[in-house]
């Protein structure tokens, strides 16, 4: 009842698409019966949960933030949903997001933008009262980073202690390092993607957004492990709850720093977080040694021709038959077609499909999407060699900068900047590996900054080990 009544207050920061406010209390009326009994508890159990929007759930909308999907009730539960509520967890409500997961700000979805909690702390406000340039009151606030921006919202503002994101860029570690929250991304195999509505099914992976490492391990515990709904899904051994030892020894450890993520656009701020960070775990004894991933000024545009590709073929789903939206043209089927089409998806999502199946022409094939996935290759093979030279895991930014204002990030020249900001996440998802993002420490204008551990493929636990070490 308190994250509920949280909720409402913070209502303003458009975190929620959906509240779930009956199924979450009767939720909880059983949880506490389960107690009272002496029954066994799950892992969750009574813990209020958000959900991203672009997770199906039984009974209730899921809309990816899209008017084509506006009033779609799914019929099942995705897995990672199943495996939350199986554990006792309450579902608060379903979460607010860039459209279709296609973004990096929260700003883009057909409910509206996130606004960061952390744009009305005490500190930020003092700061801005300073700045002569700062707008007024209330359109001056930050964005949190996305596209899992309503999640990282929910939990920052404390109306739940965990919430699913989805990561297939960097979704749930941009908003985690925005919002001072820990986010996760799971190796690509451990954790099922049945019922996640997909944006790149060969990169796409649920995300954990808590407030600190050990949550985001007891999540992991509930939600991994092989699924037959989902062929990419590993049997890899995960003990149950994931537990994570209090006092890791790090001494014996080799810590990557990828000289190629030193970009020009990085605040001096993350910067010298990033070299404190690495001087850290050098005084504690392990070694640091810079190591070279040369493939990296080809991650974006590698991303974005494999990303669009991928939408273009995801997309063709939503014709107005299955799901949601359908236009009430009916001169032809095709006509129908396209008026729901342009109807049901913004711009952001037209210009992928367009560029998918520009990158998909039978002239184009060869030069663009053969050789962006040989691309992606040679960038997943740059981590392979560095952890082969013996590193166990990389130290990384996890953006530029820390968040910033809403007017300044909708800028039209901004948009080029906020596909930049992925940089140091979106190699991961080509390459499949485990990462997190943990809150380092507040900038001068009191907010967050987060840096980044990239681990070997299916050394979750070991990454996660580290993150709790430093944190
Ligand atoms: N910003 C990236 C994109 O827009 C990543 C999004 C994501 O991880 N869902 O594609």
């Amino acid at each position: 009842q308190k994250c509920l009544s949280l909720i409402k207050k913070t209502k303003f920061l458009n975190a929620y698409i959906t509240v779930s406010e009956e199924v979450a209390l009767k939720q909880a009326e059983e949880s506490e019966k389960r107690y009272k009994n002496g029954q066994s508890l799950g892992d969750l159990d009574g813990i209020p949960i958000a959900v991203k929007d672009n997770f199906s759930t039984s009974g209730i909308e899921t809309t990816c933030a899209s008017n084509m999907l506006k009033g779609y009730i799914p019929p099942y539960n995705a897995t990672v949903v199943q495996k939350l509520l199986d554990q006792g967890a309450l579902l608060m409500g379903k979460t607010n997001l860039d459209e279709f997961a296609m973004g990096s700000g929260s700003t883009d979805g057909v409910f509206g933008p996130v606004k960061n909690p952390w744009s009305y702390s005490k500190q930020y406000r003092e700061k801005r009262k300073q700045n002569p340039h700062s707008e007024n009151e209330d359109s001056d606030w930050l964005i949190t980073g996305g596209s899992s921006g309503g999640s990282a919202a929910a939990v920052s503002a404390f109306t739940c202690y965990a919430a699913l994101g989805s990561d297939t860029g960097g979704s749930t570690r941009n908003p985690a390092a925005h919002c001072g929250l820990v986010g996760f991304k799971p190796s690509y195999g451990l954790v099922s993607r049945h019922g996640l509505i997909p944006l790149v099914n060969s990169m796409d992976v649920p995300g954990i957004l808590t407030r600190c490492v050990d949550d985001a391990a007891i999540v992991l515990g509930a939600l991994a492990g092989p699924d037959p709904r989902d062929s990419t899904t590993v049997h890899e051994p995960i003990n149950k709850p994931f537990m994570l030892p209090s006092l890791a020894d790090v001494s014996k450890l080799c810590i990557g720093i990828p000289k190629e993520y030193l970009v020009p656009e990085l605040s001096s701020e993350v910067q010298s977080l990033w070299s404190k960070a690495a001087d850290l775990f050098e005084s504690e004894g392990a070694k640091v040694i810079e190591v070279s991933l040369p493939h990296t000024s080809y991650s974006i545009v590698c991303y974005h021709v494999l990303c669009t590709s991928e939408v273009a073929s995801n997309m063709a789903r939503f014709d107005g038959l299955q799901y949601g939206h359908r236009c009430d043209i009916d001169v032809s089927t095709e006509a129908m077609y396209a008026a729901t089409r342009r109807e049901g998806f913004n711009d952001v999502v037209r210009g992928r499909i367009l560029s998918g199946n520009f990158f998909l022409l039978k002239e184009n094939y060869e030069n663009y999407f053969v050789k962006a996935q040989k691309v992606r290759r040679l960038i997943a093979n740059d981590f392979v060699n560095a952890f082969n030279s013996g590193v166990d895991v990389l130290l990384t930014p996890t953006t530029l900068s820390e968040a910033v204002p809403y007017l300044e990030f909708i800028k039209e020249d901004n948009r080029t900047r906020s596909a930049q900001d992925d940089i140091f996440t979106q190699a991961v998802n080509m390459a499949g590996l485990p990462a997190v993002s943990i809150p380092v420490a507040l900038s001068n204008q009191g907010l967050p900054i987060g840096l980044q551990f990239i681990g070997r493929a299916f050394c979750d636990q070991q990454l996660l080990t580290v993150a709790k070490w430093f944190e």
